[in-house]
């Protein structure tokens, strides 16, 4: 592919037309593989947020009132131009974000699904009858809030936008997207593919910009329920600024995930899982194999075959679709290699990696730290690169116990052959979502979310239409005359 040098300028999405930001700034985004910018992406001021809140409380109503099966309809119809434009979004996402084509292609089809998968639910959002005797008829209907304000992070930008977009519209609801300052390109083509699926325009609305902008639009009075997509300590700025107007939050915030080996697993296929989870999208994925807590009779070897693995893989630009891509932004690609730094100083070894590649743009080789104890910062905060944390463990000490001790709950995963022993640490494992002899073991149709300070809420799956409905219960009186009921009785 030809790398594209242009530098284009991205004014906001508000109302289906592309206008500039009232104050007229700009920010430059970044071809991670190179360092150099491309392209001057607009960044929304207070005005531009209430513009665009404006225009998505406008076409509420309607978008609420169309026909379900017509919503429905539409999201098919915008999965389609999704699969249609794949080439081209798995492009505009690898320059943006940095990732392998391939990586990128198949976060654009899953983009795809999330469409599908809603347009299907669109019709089928249904109430329920309640049994409350002869005398009064009571059931439920489920509708939506209102104005969604989506704001997402930069290691999946398209496929964060359709994984909350997509349940909000089959609900009803209408949305504000913020995208992250360094990956907002996806995110406006993927609106516009919306808008020419027949979404009114006004019904999906992008405006780019950084913290102030997310913060005007957590703040602002006119967003009836906010999904955000980050960091913990944004996500806990983000439940501040929502307590004002008390707007329902739901939050998706990081991991240190455990992945559990346990003496009896098929050794291989841990390591490949671990591999696949741990440097999939350079460790950039809030459900990564952050730490593998390793039985001590197979360590060793666990260590052994990693290492191999990590020091085959052929990092290049995304877009010659290698193995491994550049790390997002140049304060990421310092952020990791200063945790690298800091397990070294905690007594870590790194077993290989650990350094920059000697060439531009933000590479960093993928990494396995020994010799790690649980207690370590590398162990216990989120590094969100290509470093894995191998902690060893003894017949006297509970792996399950060691997965469970950090403040995150996201994912978890045990690789065993017993059965009992499978089930047992999945009941005992505090996370959202645990895999079994596999790892990434969620899908577009499965919930997702945080136990924990991961999060708030669920994506995915039906449970995510929860965070875009509200239950109304409607009694109705059969019998006439005045009666005697009392609050609560
Ligand atoms: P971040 O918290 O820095 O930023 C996330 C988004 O919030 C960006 O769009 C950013 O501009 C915006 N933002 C910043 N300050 C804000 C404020 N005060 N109010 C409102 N919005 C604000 O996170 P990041 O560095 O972009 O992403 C990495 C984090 O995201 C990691 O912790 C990762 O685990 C998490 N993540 C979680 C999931 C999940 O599903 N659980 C998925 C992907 C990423």
């Amino acid at each position: 592919m030809e790398r594209a040098r242009s530098t284009e300028r991205y004014d906001l999405l508000i109302g289906g037309e592309r206008v500039p930001p009232a104050e007229g700034a700009y920010v430059d985004t970044v071809d991670p593989a190179t360092g150099e910018s491309f392209a001057a992406v607009a960044v929304a001021g207070e005005s531009d947020v209430d513009r665009a809140v404006g225009a998505a409380r406008a076409a509420f109503p309607e978008w609420r009132d169309t026909d379900p099966a017509t919503r429905g309809r539409t999201l098919f119809r915008a999965a389609e131009r999704i699969r249609a434009h794949a080439d081209e979004l798995a492009e505009i996402e690898t320059q943006d974000q940095g990732k392998p084509l391939s990586q990128a292609r198949s976060d654009v089809l899953s983009a795809a699904r999330y469409f599908e998968y809603y347009a299907g639910a669109a019709d089928k959002l249904e109430g329920t009858s309640v049994p409350v005797g002869t005398g009064q008829v009571d059931f439920t209907v489920r509708e939506p809030y209102g104005v969604s304000a989506q704001i997402t992070p930069w290691n999946f930008p398209g496929n964060l936008f359709a994984r909350g977009v997509a349940p909000a519209l089959a609900a009803g609801n209408t949305a504000v997207v913020k995208p992250a300052p360094t990956t907002p390109l996806s995110t406006y083509r993927l609106a516009e593919l919306c808008h020419e699926a027949g979404v009114p325009e006004s019904a999906v609305n992008v405006v780019s910009g950084g913290g102030e902008t997310g913060a005007a639009l957590t703040g602002h009075e006119g967003v009836d329920t906010i999904t955000f997509t980050g960091s913990v300590a944004t996500g806990q700025r983000v439940m501040q600024a929502a307590a004002a107007e008390v707007t329902p939050v739901t939050l998706e915030l990081g991991g240190k995930n455990p992945a559990i080996v346990y003496p009896d697993a098929d050794l291989e296929e841990a390591v490949s899982w671990v591999d696949r989870g741990i440097f999939t999208n350079a460790g950039q994925v809030c459900s990564a194999a952050d730490r593998a807590i390793v039985h001590e009779d197979h360590y060793d070897e666990f260590v052994e075959r990693i290492v191999e693995r990590a020091e085959a893989y052929e990092l290049a630009p995304g877009d010659e679709d290698p193995d491994m891509g550049p790390l997002n932004s140049a304060d990421h690609f310092e952020r990791v290699l200063d945790y690298v730094d800091v397990g070294i100083a905690e007594g870590a070894t790194v077993a290989t990696g650990g350094e920059a590649l000697d060439r531009d743009g933000y590479f960093v080789e993928p990494t396995v730290l020994t010799d790690v104890d649980n207690d370590m910062r590398v162990a216990q905060e989120e590094i969100f690169g290509p470093v894995l944390a191998v902690i060893p463990y003894g017949d006297d000490e509970d792996p399950v116990a060691i997965g469970n001790d950090v403040a995150y709950g996201l994912v978890a995963g045990v690789f065993t052959n017993d059965v009992r022993r499978a089930h047992r640490a999945a009941q005992r494992l505090e996370a959202g979502n645990v895999y079994v002899n596999k790892w990434f073991g969620d899908t577009n149709q499965t919930p997702f979310g945080g136990y924990k300070r991961s999060g708030i809420g669920r994506e995915k799956g039906l449970a995510a239409l929860d965070s875009y409905l509200q239950t109304k219960n409607v009694a109705v009186n059969l019998d006439s005359g005045a009666g005697d009921d009392l609050p609560g009785a």
